[in-house]
C-alpha cells in the first residue's frame, strides 16, 4: 500500500485528506485515528453501496455499530426530499450527536451525506471516502454541502468540514469511462488556474492516467488534492480568492440546470471552461494560445468544449442570472489570464463582472 497525506490546512478545523492504494483496507485504523464515534451511518448511493457498502459498513463495524443507508444513485436525487429521507433513517437508526457519518462514493453521495452530517444535532462528524475521481480531487475536499433545487444547483446547503478524507483509487477501478473522464475535467481545471507544469504534466501522462495507473493516479489526486486545499485553507468561505476555482463554473452550472442534469458535473465544466476561455479572450482577458492549448487538452481526454443540444443560449443566460455566484443579476465569471494564473479584475477581485452580450456571443459560437 502507498499512502500519502495532504494537509488541509484550515485554522480552526485542519484535517488530512489521506490517499494511496489499498486504503479500504486499513479503513478500522483510519477509521479509529481520524474519527472515533459510537456508532457510524455509511450514507451511499445505490450504486456505490452495492460496490462497496459492505465492505466499508464491515470494517466500520469493527470499530462501532454501524448501519449504512442508500439513496438511488443520480444527481437528480441530490434532493432536500432525500435529505429528509436519510436524515430520519439516521435517527431510526439510533444514531445520536455521538455518531458519525461516512459519506461513501461520488460528489453526490459527498454533499448530500455532508449536508446531512451539518445539520444533524446542528452538525456532526462526518469523514468523507470518494470513489469518483471528481470526488476525490474536488468535492470531497473543502467542506461545501448541500442539495440542488428545481430552480438551481447546489441552491440549499452549509459549509462544514470532515474530520478526514479517505481516498482510495483502487476504487477508480470499477467507475464507468465517462465519469472518469468527466473527473479530469476539474484536474485540467486546477492545473488551469494554479500550476501550469501541472496542467502540462497532466498532458503528458495522458495515456498512464487513462489506462488508470496507480501510481500516476495517486500522483494526479495527490497534486489536485494540494491545489484545492492550499486555495481553500486561503478563503474557506469563498469570500475572495476561492472563487478561482469556479472557472469554468459560471457556464457549467448554466448547462447542467438547462441540460435538465443531462450531462455530467464534469462534462458541463469541461464546456464551460472551453466558453469561459473564448469570452475571456473576447474581453482582452485571456492569452488567446492559452486557450487554444486549453481546447485542445479538454479534447484530448474527449472532454465536450461544445454546449448539449438542450442548453439553449437564452436558458442558459437566464440560468447564470440565478446562479450563486451572479450579484444583482449581474453575471459574474472566473476567468483566467493563462494556463496557471487566474484572472483579478481591476481592484483585484477574483470574479470579473460579464456582459450578457459577450456571455451570449461567447454561448453562440460554442453552440
Ligand atoms: P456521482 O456522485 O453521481 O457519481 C457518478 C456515478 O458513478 C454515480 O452513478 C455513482 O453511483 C457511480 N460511482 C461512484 N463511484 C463509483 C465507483 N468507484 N465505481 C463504480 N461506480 C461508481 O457524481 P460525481 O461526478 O462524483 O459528483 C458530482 C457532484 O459533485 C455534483 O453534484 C457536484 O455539484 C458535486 N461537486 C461538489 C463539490 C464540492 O465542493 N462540494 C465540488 C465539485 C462537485
Amino acid at each position: 500500500m502507498t499512502t500519502t497525506v495532504v494537509r488541509v490546512p484550515l485554522a480552526a478545523s485542519p484535517y488530512d485528506v489521506v490517499l494511496g492504494s489499498g486504503l479500504l483496507a486499513e479503513l478500522p485504523a483510519l477509521l479509529a485515528k481520524y474519527c472515533p464515534a459510537s456508532r457510524y451511518a455509511v450514507i451511499a448511493d445505490s450504486h456505490v453501496a452495492e460496490a462497496y457498502g459492505a465492505r466499508v459498513r464491515d470494517a466500520a463495524a469493527t470499530v462501532a455499530p454501524t448501519t449504512i443507508v442508500t439513496f438511488t444513485a443520480g444527481e437528480w436525487n441530490k434532493t432536500r426530499e432525500n435529505w429528509a429521507k436519510l436524515t430520519d433513517e439516521l435517527v431510526a437508526s439510533g444514531l445520536d450527536r455521538n455518531g458519525a457519518v461516512l459519506a461513501l462514493g461520488g460528489g453526490v453521495a459527498g454533499d448530500l451525506a455532508g449536508f446531512v452530517a451539518a445539520t444533524f444535532h446542528r452538525g456532526i462528524p462526518y469523514v468523507q471516502i470518494p470513489t469518483t475521481l471528481l470526488a476525490m480531487i474536488d468535492a470531497s475536499v473543502g467542506g461545501k454541502t448541500g442539495v440542488d433545487t428545481p430552480s438551481g444547483k447546489n441552491l440549499v446547503g452549509a459549509f462544514h468540514q470532515p474530520r478526514a478524507v479517505f481516498a482510495d483509487v483502487d476504487t477508480l477501478a470499477t467507475l464507468p469511462k465517462h465519469q472518469f473522464v468527466a473527473g479530469m475535467a476539474e484536474a485540467l481545471k486546477h492545473g488551469a488556474v494554479a500550476d501550469r507544469k501541472y496542467f502540462e504534466r497532466l498532458l503528458e501522462t495522458r495515456d498512464k492516467i487513462l489506462a488508470r495507473d496507480r501510481e500516476t493516479l495517486v500522483a494526479l489526486v495527490s497534486r489536485s488534492v494540494e491545489i484545492k486545499a492550499q486555495v481553500v485553507a486561503e478563503d474557506e468561505r469563498e469570500h475572495g480568492k476561492r472563487a478561482v476555482l469556479n472557472f469554468g463554473h459560471t457556464v457549467g452550472h448554466a448547462v447542467e440546470t438547462a441540460a435538465g442534469y443531462g450531462v455530467l458535473h464534469g462534462e458541463a465544466v469541461a464546456t464551460g471552461m472551453a466558453v469561459e476561455a473564448d469570452l475571456g479572450v473576447a474581453l482582452s482577458i485571456t492569452d488567446a494560445g492559452d486557450a487554444k492549448l486549453l481546447r485542445s487538452a479538454l479534447e484530448q481526454f474527449s472532454l465536450p468544449t461544445e454546449l448539449p443540444g438542450a442548453a439553449k443560449p437564452q436558458r442558459l443566460i437566464e440560468a447564470m442570472r440565478r446562479d450563486k455566484k451572479s450579484r444583482d443579476q449581474v453575471i459574474r465569471a472566473s476567468l483566467i489570464k493563462r494556463i496557471g494564473e487566474p484572472a483579478r479584475g481591476k481592484k483585484g477581485e477574483w470574479t470579473t463582472a460579464i456582459d450578457e452580450d459577450a456571455m451570449s456571443a461567447a454561448l453562440a459560437s460554442a453552440g
